[in-house]
């Protein structure tokens, strides 16, 4: 049997349109250019690697070969981050993107701070997203803030009937955002606990009995996956996915919280 092929990403030039603190821990910034008419969000919770400047540099090195720019390799590869479209509208080229701004900052987030209109870096994807078994009338959704974006996106197409819980870990209680539709059970560390401990505790304490998704800190989606397949979900109706990791910078875009 031969290897399945792997559809090289899109790399797009695109530039920040507008930026703005929309609650105490989450910086949005819509970003535009011509580049972006070609894309299109194909699923709810799919995502985008941010190709950014390194220090210093106006835009990311970016290589122009025959199928658009690509990624240098050795060290001129510049800094890549994993995100999700929160949304995408064809009609303005607007793309949005929801920066946490986590305890530990890194390009990223330094970078959505410091953004201004203007500023130049690059788009590669989307990749993959959650495709929805249509079958399914009840789907549990959970997560932490860097999960709040894709949630939104999960619950905003979900069609009419479907039952839909929502459980979600935020830093401050300020960081919550209307999720119309979804039965939600926000979880505030109003009390300085770590990060993940009140989402991972309330999926232990939900009934189960259809759909899940559930993404966050890889250690505790590693835990996660384990009590639920334990529980007796079947894999095929489970989805955990690794979105960061304690202590690890750039954690891989690949991490399904499998052991
Ligand atoms: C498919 C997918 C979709 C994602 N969507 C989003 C999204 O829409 N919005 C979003 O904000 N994030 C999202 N993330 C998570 C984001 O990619 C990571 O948080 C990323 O590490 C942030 O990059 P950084 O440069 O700020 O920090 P890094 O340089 O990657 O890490 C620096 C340090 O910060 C720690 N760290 C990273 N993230 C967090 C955090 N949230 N809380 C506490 N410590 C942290 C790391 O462990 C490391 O020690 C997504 C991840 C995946 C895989």
């Amino acid at each position: 049997m031969s290897a399945p092929v792997r559809k090289k990403r899109v790399i797009r030039r695109v530039e920040v349109a507008s930026t703005r603190r929309i609650s105490p821990g989450v910086q949005r910034v819509e970003l535009t250019g011509e580049s972006l008419r070609t894309f299109a969000v194909p699923l709810p919770a799919c995502h985008v690697k941010l190709v950014l400047p390194g220090p210093g540099e106006s835009e990311p090195t970016l290589v122009d070969g025959p199928d658009g720019p690509a990624l240098p390799d050795g060290e001129r590869r510049p800094v890549l981050r994993t995100y999700t479209p929160r949304a995408w509208d064809p009609g303005s080229l607007t793309l949005t993107i929801d920066f946490v701004l986590h305890p530990a900052p890194g390009p990223a987030s330094r970078w959505a701070l410091a953004a201004r209109p203007g500023d130049r870096l690059a788009v590669a994807g989307p990749g993959r997203g959650y495709e929805r078994d249509p079958a399914t009338t009840s789907l549990l959704l959970a997560g932490d803030e860097t999960a709040l974006p894709a949630i939104a996106t999960l619950v905003a197409t979900a069609p009419l009937g479907l039952r839909m819980t929502a459980l979600v870990e935020l830093p401050d209680p300020m960081d919550r955002q209307p999720l119309t539709g979804a039965v939600v059970t926000w979880l505030p560390r109003t009390n300085g606990e770590p990060a993940g401990g009140l989402v991972e505790a309330a999926v232990m304490e939900s009934q189960v009995d259809g759909h899940v998704w559930v993404a966050g800190e890889a250690a505790m989606i590693r835990r996660l996956r384990r009590h639920l397949l334990g529980t007796g979900v079947p894999a095929e109706r489970l989805v955990t996915r690794g979105y960061w990791k304690a202590g690890e910078p750039n954690h891989t875009d690949g991490d399904h919280g499998q052991d």
